[in-house]
């Protein structure tokens, strides 16, 4: 009888783990990389462990809003020609598509540690994307929770998203340290969760 019962409850918990053919295929993220925040790191392993966890921290929220996990690619370390002590949006854009032209990839990521000077709009944000496309630009803070979001904010935007009223959205216009979509998460996996 208590094997049974045994059996039984093996049957009713593996009946609930979605089954690994159900997994959808990993998101990629390119990600080119500010020298400057390369030049934080005492080692490559130590910069690399980084950007590492930053990504994976990212890939958890991502998957349990949008079901894919997200995976970094190619780490380039550069910037685009004649960049200062700001960047500005328009060329590092121009910059980030042509890299995207020669490698495709659903999300190409510029992390930078300087200050992004221009959204269209002039002011210092924590990020710039193209709404619907494959590039976006996110702010390093050395709060890891903010580069997070900030990441995933930029994503929501390639996503289709655009911002939520909500503060407890990551689309909410300012970061909150939130961990969810909210509202916007229907648009970002009906576009990105496929
Ligand atoms: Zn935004």
């Amino acid at each position: 009888m208590r094997a049974i019962s045994l059996i039984l409850f093996f049957l009713i918990v593996f009946a609930t783990i979605p089954s690994i053919a159900d997994e959808k295929p990993p998101l990629i993220v390119s990600i080119v990389i500010d020298p400057l925040l390369r030049d934080r790191f005492a080692t490559p392993e130590e910069f690399e462990t980084h950007i590492l966890d930053i990504i994976n921290r990212a890939s958890l929220i991502f998957h349990a809003e949008v079901g894919r996990r997200l995976v970094p690619r190619v780490i380039e370390v550069g910037l685009p020609p004649n960049t200062g002590f700001s960047i500005n949006d328009k060329s590092a854009f121009a910059w980030l598509a042509e890299k995207l032209e020669r490698h495709p990839s659903r999300f190409w990521v510029f992390l930078i540690d300087r200050p992004l000077a221009s959204c269209d709009i002039p002011g210092i944000w924590s990020g710039c994307a193209m709404m619907n496309e494959s590039y976006s630009i996110v702010a390093y803070n050395s709060d890891i929770g903010y580069t997070v979001q900030n990441l995933l904010h930029e994503l929501g935007h390639n996503c289709g998203a655009d911002h939520s009223e909500f503060e407890d959205s990551i689309m909410y216009f300012i970061g909150r340290n939130a961990v969810s979509y909210g509202d916007k998460t229907g648009i970002i996996r009906d576009t990105c969760g496929q």
